[in-house]
Protein backbone atom coordinates (compact mmCIF):
# COMPACT_ATOMS: atom_id res chain seq x y z
CA UNK A 1 0.00 0.00 0.00
CA UNK A 2 1.65 3.44 -1.13
CA UNK A 3 2.20 5.78 2.31
CA UNK A 4 0.22 9.06 2.53
CA UNK A 5 2.04 12.30 2.89
CA UNK A 6 -1.15 13.29 4.82
CA UNK A 7 0.29 10.96 7.22
CA UNK A 8 0.47 11.92 11.03
CA UNK A 9 4.46 13.23 11.94
CA UNK A 10 5.53 12.87 15.87
CA UNK A 11 8.37 14.68 17.78
CA UNK A 12 9.00 12.72 20.90
CA UNK A 13 11.23 15.05 22.92
CA UNK A 14 13.60 13.68 25.54
CA UNK A 15 15.91 15.20 27.74
CA UNK A 16 18.11 17.01 25.14
CA UNK A 17 14.80 19.07 25.22
CA UNK A 18 13.53 19.56 28.26
CA UNK A 19 15.03 22.17 30.27
CA UNK A 20 15.53 22.17 34.09
CA UNK A 21 12.14 23.44 35.22
CA UNK A 22 9.21 21.32 36.83
CA UNK A 23 7.67 21.24 33.56
CA UNK A 24 9.33 20.63 30.12
CA UNK A 25 10.03 23.61 27.99
CA UNK A 26 6.75 23.71 25.24
CA UNK A 27 7.88 23.49 21.63
CA UNK A 28 8.16 25.49 19.86
CA UNK A 29 7.40 28.74 21.60
CA UNK A 30 9.93 28.53 24.44
CA UNK A 31 12.60 26.36 22.50
CA UNK A 32 12.83 28.30 19.09
CA UNK A 33 12.71 31.93 18.18
CA UNK A 34 11.23 31.35 14.86
CA UNK A 35 7.74 29.51 15.27
CA UNK A 36 6.49 30.97 11.96
CA UNK A 37 4.26 28.82 10.28
CA UNK A 38 3.91 26.73 12.89
CA UNK A 39 0.54 26.22 14.63
CA UNK A 40 -1.05 25.16 18.01
CA UNK A 41 -4.30 22.95 16.93
CA UNK A 42 -4.63 21.03 20.01
CA UNK A 43 -3.21 21.95 23.54
CA UNK A 44 -2.29 20.11 26.74
CA UNK A 45 -4.30 17.10 25.14
CA UNK A 46 -4.22 13.32 27.77
CA UNK A 47 -5.06 10.84 25.86
CA UNK A 48 -6.91 7.79 27.49
CA UNK A 49 -5.16 4.28 26.71
CA UNK A 50 -5.84 0.78 28.21
CA UNK A 51 -2.60 1.65 30.13
CA UNK A 52 -4.14 4.81 31.88
CA UNK A 53 -3.77 8.71 30.49
CA UNK A 54 -1.24 10.02 28.63
CA UNK A 55 0.97 13.31 29.58
CA UNK A 56 -0.10 16.59 27.95
CA UNK A 57 0.40 16.32 24.39
CA UNK A 58 0.00 18.92 21.44
CA UNK A 59 -1.34 18.54 17.63
CA UNK A 60 1.09 21.42 15.99
CA UNK A 61 0.42 22.30 12.50
CA UNK A 62 3.35 22.94 10.04
CA UNK A 63 3.41 23.32 6.34
CA UNK A 64 -0.53 21.49 6.70
CA UNK A 65 1.17 18.41 8.53
CA UNK A 66 -0.29 17.32 11.25
CA UNK A 67 2.35 17.11 14.17
CA UNK A 68 2.22 14.88 17.58
CA UNK A 69 4.79 17.19 20.29
CA UNK A 70 4.87 14.74 23.48
CA UNK A 71 7.23 16.01 25.60
CA UNK A 72 9.95 13.37 27.85
CA UNK A 73 8.83 10.32 26.27
CA UNK A 74 5.89 10.28 27.85
CA UNK A 75 7.60 9.72 31.10
CA UNK A 76 5.57 10.27 34.20
CA UNK A 77 4.86 9.82 37.73
CA UNK A 78 2.77 6.56 38.69
CA UNK A 79 3.43 4.48 35.46
CA UNK A 80 7.40 2.57 34.55
CA UNK A 81 8.75 3.25 31.34
CA UNK A 82 7.41 0.44 29.98
CA UNK A 83 3.94 1.99 30.40
CA UNK A 84 4.14 4.85 29.83
CA UNK A 85 5.63 3.48 26.01
CA UNK A 86 2.59 1.29 25.39
CA UNK A 87 0.39 4.51 26.22
CA UNK A 88 2.19 6.81 24.25
CA UNK A 89 2.83 4.12 20.95
CA UNK A 90 -0.97 3.14 21.49
CA UNK A 91 -1.98 6.86 20.80
CA UNK A 92 0.41 7.21 18.22
CA UNK A 93 -0.80 4.44 16.34
CA UNK A 94 -4.32 5.38 17.06
CA UNK A 95 -3.25 8.58 15.36
CA UNK A 96 -1.87 6.98 12.52
CA UNK A 97 1.64 8.26 13.15
CA UNK A 98 3.82 7.27 10.25
CA UNK A 99 7.46 9.08 10.93
CA UNK A 100 8.99 10.11 14.38
CA UNK A 101 11.67 11.78 14.95
CA UNK A 102 13.23 11.68 18.66
CA UNK A 103 15.76 13.86 21.14
CA UNK A 104 17.67 12.20 23.83
CA UNK A 105 20.97 13.25 26.31
CA UNK A 106 23.29 10.32 26.66
CA UNK A 107 26.02 8.98 28.15
CA UNK A 108 29.08 9.04 25.64
CA UNK A 109 31.96 5.97 25.78
CA UNK A 110 35.48 7.31 24.59
CA UNK A 111 35.96 8.48 22.38
CA UNK A 112 32.95 10.77 22.96
CA UNK A 113 32.74 13.67 24.55
CA UNK A 114 30.13 15.97 26.13
CA UNK A 115 28.55 18.16 23.28
CA UNK A 116 28.91 15.76 20.52
CA UNK A 117 25.94 14.64 18.29
CA UNK A 118 25.87 11.18 17.31
CA UNK A 119 22.39 9.73 15.09
CA UNK A 120 22.72 5.51 16.01
CA UNK A 121 21.81 3.17 13.35
CA UNK A 122 22.07 0.27 15.31
CA UNK A 123 20.57 -0.48 19.03
CA UNK A 124 21.11 -2.61 22.03
CA UNK A 125 18.15 -3.43 23.67
CA UNK A 126 17.32 -6.76 25.44
CA UNK A 127 15.23 -5.35 28.49
CA UNK A 128 12.30 -3.70 26.97
CA UNK A 129 9.06 -4.80 26.10
CA UNK A 130 6.56 -3.46 24.50
CA UNK A 131 5.08 -6.49 23.25
CA UNK A 132 1.49 -6.16 25.07
CA UNK A 133 1.09 -3.31 22.65
CA UNK A 134 0.45 -6.06 19.70
CA UNK A 135 -1.03 -8.69 21.92
CA UNK A 136 -4.31 -5.75 22.33
CA UNK A 137 -4.09 -4.32 19.72
CA UNK A 138 -5.56 -5.81 15.99
CA UNK A 139 -3.78 -5.75 13.38
CA UNK A 140 -0.02 -5.23 15.00
CA UNK A 141 2.50 -7.85 14.32
CA UNK A 142 3.70 -9.45 17.78
CA UNK A 143 6.83 -10.75 16.15
CA UNK A 144 8.51 -7.63 14.90
CA UNK A 145 11.86 -7.62 12.85
CA UNK A 146 14.61 -4.79 13.97
CA UNK A 147 16.75 -4.90 11.08
CA UNK A 148 17.95 -1.51 10.74
CA UNK A 149 15.99 -0.56 13.88
CA UNK A 150 16.46 3.45 12.63
CA UNK A 151 15.08 4.92 9.68
CA UNK A 152 18.04 5.94 7.22
CA UNK A 153 16.34 8.51 5.54
CA UNK A 154 14.89 10.69 8.54
CA UNK A 155 18.66 9.70 10.06
CA UNK A 156 19.91 11.56 6.98
CA UNK A 157 17.30 14.18 7.58
CA UNK A 158 19.10 14.90 10.78
CA UNK A 159 22.54 15.00 9.50
CA UNK A 160 21.33 17.40 7.42
CA UNK A 161 19.10 19.62 10.06
CA UNK A 162 22.84 20.28 12.18
CA UNK A 163 24.53 23.24 11.30
CA UNK A 164 27.55 22.62 9.08
CA UNK A 165 29.59 24.65 11.29
CA UNK A 166 29.32 23.06 14.03
CA UNK A 167 28.90 26.01 16.72
CA UNK A 168 29.73 26.25 19.71
CA UNK A 169 29.96 24.12 22.40
CA UNK A 170 29.01 20.93 19.82
CA UNK A 171 31.59 18.96 19.41
CA UNK A 172 32.07 16.30 16.78
CA UNK A 173 28.98 14.91 14.76
CA UNK A 174 28.80 11.10 14.40
CA UNK A 175 26.10 9.95 11.82
CA UNK A 176 26.10 6.36 13.19
CA UNK A 177 26.56 4.52 16.32
CA UNK A 178 25.24 1.92 18.37
CA UNK A 179 23.07 3.44 21.57
CA UNK A 180 23.09 0.91 24.42
CA UNK A 181 19.40 0.82 26.38
CA UNK A 182 19.41 0.57 30.02
CA UNK A 183 16.51 0.14 32.54
CA UNK A 184 14.72 3.56 33.08
CA UNK A 185 16.05 5.35 36.24
CA UNK A 186 19.04 3.45 36.73
CA UNK A 187 21.90 4.59 35.43
CA UNK A 188 25.48 2.49 34.27
CA UNK A 189 28.34 1.10 36.53
CA UNK A 190 31.93 1.21 35.45
CA UNK A 191 31.85 -2.53 35.13
CA UNK A 192 29.00 -2.27 32.92
CA UNK A 193 30.66 0.39 30.58
CA UNK A 194 34.13 -1.56 30.65
CA UNK A 195 32.26 -4.61 29.26
CA UNK A 196 30.48 -2.44 26.27
CA UNK A 197 33.39 -0.53 25.55
CA UNK A 198 35.14 -4.14 25.15
CA UNK A 199 32.06 -4.72 22.41
CA UNK A 200 33.14 -1.98 20.54
CA UNK A 201 37.08 -3.13 20.57
CA UNK A 202 36.00 -6.76 19.01
CA UNK A 203 34.51 -7.73 15.69
CA UNK A 204 31.12 -7.64 17.59
CA UNK A 205 30.99 -3.51 17.29
CA UNK A 206 33.30 -1.07 16.20
CA UNK A 207 31.20 1.77 15.98
CA UNK A 208 31.13 4.89 18.87
CA UNK A 209 28.41 3.97 21.54
CA UNK A 210 26.07 6.01 23.71
CA UNK A 211 24.00 5.05 26.58
CA UNK A 212 20.62 5.90 27.53
CA UNK A 213 17.63 4.60 28.94
CA UNK A 214 14.49 5.70 26.32
CA UNK A 215 15.34 4.88 22.97
CA UNK A 216 15.10 0.97 23.58
CA UNK A 217 11.60 1.40 23.92
CA UNK A 218 10.85 4.26 21.46
CA UNK A 219 12.58 2.28 18.42
CA UNK A 220 10.39 -0.68 19.68
CA UNK A 221 7.52 1.31 19.86
CA UNK A 222 7.88 3.51 16.33
CA UNK A 223 8.50 -0.92 14.63
CA UNK A 224 5.66 -1.51 16.84
CA UNK A 225 3.64 0.56 14.81
CA UNK A 226 4.88 0.40 11.63
CA UNK A 227 6.58 4.17 11.97
CA UNK A 228 10.00 5.22 10.24
CA UNK A 229 11.79 6.65 13.23
CA UNK A 230 15.62 8.29 14.23
CA UNK A 231 17.02 9.94 17.26
CA UNK A 232 19.36 12.62 17.66
CA UNK A 233 21.41 12.30 20.59
CA UNK A 234 23.58 14.64 22.51
CA UNK A 235 26.53 13.21 24.21
CA UNK A 236 25.77 14.58 27.82
CA UNK A 237 28.21 12.95 30.27
CA UNK A 238 30.77 10.97 30.37
CA UNK A 239 29.70 6.91 30.90
CA UNK A 240 30.80 5.61 34.50
CA UNK A 241 34.32 5.00 35.29
CA UNK A 242 35.65 7.15 31.94
CA UNK A 243 35.55 10.64 32.99
CA UNK A 244 38.65 12.31 34.03
CA UNK A 245 36.53 14.16 36.83
CA UNK A 246 34.08 12.53 38.63
CA UNK A 247 32.11 15.13 39.81
CA UNK A 248 31.35 16.82 36.37
CA UNK A 249 28.42 14.98 36.12
CA UNK A 250 26.75 16.80 39.28
CA UNK A 251 28.63 20.29 38.90
CA UNK A 252 28.68 20.44 34.81
CA UNK A 253 26.25 17.72 33.53
CA UNK A 254 23.44 18.26 36.11
CA UNK A 255 23.53 22.11 36.23
CA UNK A 256 24.66 24.23 33.25
CA UNK A 257 24.45 21.99 30.39
CA UNK A 258 20.87 21.21 30.85
CA UNK A 259 20.28 24.89 31.26
CA UNK A 260 22.16 25.70 27.79
CA UNK A 261 21.36 22.86 25.54
CA UNK A 262 17.23 22.51 24.84
CA UNK A 263 17.63 26.22 22.76
CA UNK A 264 20.28 24.69 20.83
CA UNK A 265 19.10 21.24 20.29
CA UNK A 266 15.13 22.05 19.39
CA UNK A 267 16.30 24.55 16.36
CA UNK A 268 18.01 21.64 14.98
CA UNK A 269 15.15 19.13 15.57
CA UNK A 270 12.63 22.01 14.30
CA UNK A 271 14.81 22.10 11.00
CA UNK A 272 14.57 18.64 10.73
CA UNK A 273 10.84 17.92 11.22
CA UNK A 274 10.23 21.03 8.29
CA UNK A 275 12.86 18.71 5.79
CA UNK A 276 11.30 15.42 7.17
CA UNK A 277 7.72 17.22 6.37
CA UNK A 278 8.70 18.23 2.74
CA UNK A 279 10.24 14.90 1.88
CA UNK A 280 9.43 11.88 4.25
CA UNK A 281 10.98 8.73 3.32
CA UNK A 282 10.29 6.70 0.41
CA UNK A 283 12.75 4.30 -0.21
CA UNK A 284 13.84 2.84 2.81
CA UNK A 285 13.61 -0.54 4.46
CA UNK A 286 11.41 0.14 7.41
CA UNK A 287 7.65 -0.65 6.01
CA UNK A 288 9.27 -3.89 4.69
CA UNK A 289 10.32 -5.40 7.73
CA UNK A 290 6.79 -4.05 9.42
CA UNK A 291 5.16 -5.85 6.61
CA UNK A 292 6.82 -9.01 6.61
CA UNK A 293 6.29 -9.00 10.43
CA UNK A 294 2.93 -8.83 9.95
CA UNK A 295 2.61 -11.74 7.28
CA UNK A 296 4.61 -14.05 9.20
CA UNK A 297 2.89 -13.37 12.74
CA UNK A 298 1.29 -16.36 13.91
CA UNK A 299 -0.62 -14.46 17.37
ZN1 LIG B 1 12.22 4.47 6.92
Amino acid sequence: MEESREACFAYIAGSATRGTGKQPLRFPEELVSDTQGIEVVEEGVRYKTPWGETVPMRILEIKEAKVVWCPMHNWQKGFSGTTSSLQLFHVLNELSVRYIILDASVGGIKPLKPWDLVIPDDLVAFNNDLCELALRTEGLPVFIRMAEPFCPHIRQILVQAIPEAAEAPFGQTLKNGVYVDKPMGRFETPAEVQIIGHWRETAFCRKPTVLGESLGLDAEGARRIGAHAAELCLVANYAEGTSPDKRWWVEEGRGNFYQRCPRLIAPIMLKALRLLIEDPPASCNCRLYWEDAKATSSL
